[in-house]
């Protein structure tokens, strides 16, 4: 049975940096019942508390970040990279270990997101770009999705499966 990474957030675990949770979502759900979820914050996997600050990219692609480019800093100026990219790659390691090809993500995390994520500024603005953890799934050939996405990321199973 393919197995689908999803962030713990989405599964309704309260580990969002403000201490919330997102969802829950039916077809997360269904998935959990099936035995096909593997579950990974990746920020508290890289031994972050939560809550916790929050944290951007300037820029927002956690690409950069892997390439050493970047970095990831908290609202108070804080480095944070090395934890985000030990949790990406505790991802990454998941993926492996179980033979994952999609993952459903958190959209817009610094960590999780897909499509966009924060600039950096603090200030709600959204920019093309993928979170670190996103970034390096996608990089080993994982097809990432959102829970805005979920339809797509059915479709995606179903293919995989024939
Ligand atoms: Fe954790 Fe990712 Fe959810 Fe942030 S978006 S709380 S890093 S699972």
């Amino acid at each position: 049975m393919h197995k689908i990474l999803v962030s713990r957030c989405l599964l309704g675990h309260r580990v969002r940096y403000d201490g919330g949770a997102s969802g829950p979502f039916d077809q997360l759900a269904h998935w959990q019942a099936e035995g096909r979820v593997v579950a990974l914050c990746p920020e508290v996997a890289g031994g972050l508390p939560t809550p916790r600050a929050a944290a951007e990219i300037p820029g927002g692609q956690g690409s950069e970040v892997l390439d050493g480019r970047a970095q990831v800093l908290t609202s108070d100026g804080e480095d944070v990279s090395g934890e985000f990219l030990d949790g990406a790659r505790q991802a990454l390691a998941l993926v492996q270990r179980h033979g994952i090809r999609i993952a459903v993500l958190k959209a817009h995390s610094p960590s999780c997101g897909n499509v966009l994520t924060y600039d950096g500024s603090f200030g709600g603005i959204k920019v093309q770009g993928a979170g670190v953890t996103a970034a390096l799934l996608a990089r080993h050939g994982v097809q990432v999705f959102s829970e805005l996405q979920l339809p797509e990321a059915a479709a995606a199973l179903a293919s995989l499966a024939q």
